[in-house]
């Protein structure tokens, strides 16, 4: 059986981008209905950090007491050798000068406060679960969504806009820009992991550690709960080459991994401020996905169909700015459509806004991925002053400030 439904406008997706635009649209007095793939939301994912501009849009949209309660506010990014060795820092958040802190969040735990938001404000069936979106067409008037249930039903809503906020396999990128799925394999295999340990350093110090092989180590608390009680729940990711760049087996967020394939990348790795290799055993699951991203699109939506957050510009995790795009994504996307004139030029001029923007950070990303591998092998002095420049060049890119004196 097919229902008929009508919404202002249909966002694809109830990951962060979604349930950010459905927010910041309300937000606006604009109404939208969030179709989700799966049947329940769970707090799915590892730990991911937000940038102090997208941390300035949710705390507009009220959601600043419930992110402090829920995250770290990160103090700085300490880069170190294998052997634990301080090769330079960079002060973060509000450490660095801006309005607002970085936080270092639980992925699931984010979605699950934006979620409880949305149904807050917008009311229950705001997110229908379990709806997979397949495909639309554009009408005189709207546009027609089609999705199916995975019980077999099937939905069609007309709505004025549809978002495609679908993620890394998106659906509504795939109509849009045919043959354009691949993805682009950065060849690195990424473990990532959470473990509880005793709080360590500062209790707000993200830790990114590079050896001789270009094996890299990030690591950093993501729990507020954990860190009244004088614990770090620690989120980690361990970066490896893989030359082969095989993606037959294409790539996933919940794709498990095992420890047995990260220990020996870093038998010789040792701290003496924590057992990292006692930390990452612990971890009570494990995951695996290859570093990837796609081409930037030289457009992203037509009509009243448009992108938002990884279905428009998915990229390299390096530079922790994915989900930070998509909260921007959002508030820019909502400012344009509540200007209130038509749909098709809103959604042009929110692309014309934010595409060029975040093409800027895909490639930064890859700049900045190659450049890390790149001094693997360097002396200590010259990684330092190296880490100093690519560092600097990348927030010069990403955050748009006039360079330091
Ligand atoms: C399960 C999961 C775990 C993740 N874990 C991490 C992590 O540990 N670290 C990290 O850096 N990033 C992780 N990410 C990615 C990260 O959330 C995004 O890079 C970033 O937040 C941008 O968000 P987004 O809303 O564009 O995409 P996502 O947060 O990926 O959300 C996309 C949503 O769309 C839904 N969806 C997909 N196809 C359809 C369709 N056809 N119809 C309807 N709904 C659809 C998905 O189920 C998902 O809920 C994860 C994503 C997911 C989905």
């Amino acid at each position: 059986m097919t229902t008929a439904n009508t919404a202002d406008i249909v966002i694809a997706g109830a990951g962060i981008g979604g349930l950010a635009t459905a927010l910041a649209l309300h937000a606006k007095g604009i109404d939208a209905v969030v179709l989700e793939t799966a049947p329940e939301l769970a707090p799915l994912g590892v730990g991911i950090n937000i940038q102090p501009a997208a941390i300035g849009v949710l705390t507009e949209l009220g959601l600043g007491e419930a992110l402090a309660a829920t995250g770290i506010r990160t103090r700085e990014h300490r880069y170190l050798d294998h052997k634990g060795v301080t090769l330079w820092a960079e002060p973060r958040g509000v450490a660095a000068g801006h309005e607002h802190p970085q936080y270092s969040i639980h992925r699931g735990e984010l979605q699950m406060l934006l979620l409880a938001a949305v149904r807050d404000r917008l009311g229950h069936d705001a997110v229908r679960t379990g709806l997979r979106v397949d495909t639309f067409e554009q009408t005189a008037s709207g546009v027609r969504v089609f999705a199916h249930g995975e019980t077999g039903g099937a939905a069609v809503f007309e709505a004025s806009a549809l978002v495609g906020a679908d993620g890394l396999h998106s659906a509504v990128r795939s109509r849009l820009h045919p043959g354009r799925d691949s993805l682009s394999p950065g060849g690195v295999d990424m473990w990532r992991g959470v473990a509880e340990v005793d709080e360590f350093l500062d209790g707000r110090t993200m830790i990114l550690a590079n050896d001789d092989q270009a094996t890299r180590l990030i690591a950093y608390p993501i729990s507020r709960r954990h860190a009244e009680r004088g614990k770090a729940l620690v989120n980690w990711v361990c970066l490896v080459a893989a030359p082969s760049k095989d993606l037959s087996d294409g790539a996933g967020w919940n794709r498990p991994g095992r420890i047995e394939e990260v220990l020996p990348h870093l038998a010789e790795w040792d701290f003496d401020w924590i057992d990292l290799h006692a930390m990452l055993a612990s971890s009570p699951r494990i995951l695996r996905y290859p570093m990837v991203d796609r081409d930037p699109l030289p457009r992203w939506g037509e009509g009243r169909v448009t992108l938002l957050g990884d279905a428009a510009h998915l990229m390299y995790p390096i530079g922790a700015n994915g989900a930070s795009q998509a909260i921007l994504d959002a508030t820019a996307l909502a400012a344009e459509l509540a200007r209130g004139d038509d749909v098709a030029a809103a959604l042009e001029r929110y692309e014309a806004v934010r595409r060029p923007a975040t093409t800027a950070i895909v490639l930064a990303n890859r700049n900045m991925d190659g450049a890390e591998r790149a001094i693997a092998g360097r002396a200590v002095q010259d990684k330092a002053d190296e880490l100093a420049t690519i560092t600097h060049r990348y927030r010069m890119t990403v955050e748009r400030r006039q360079p330091l004196a």
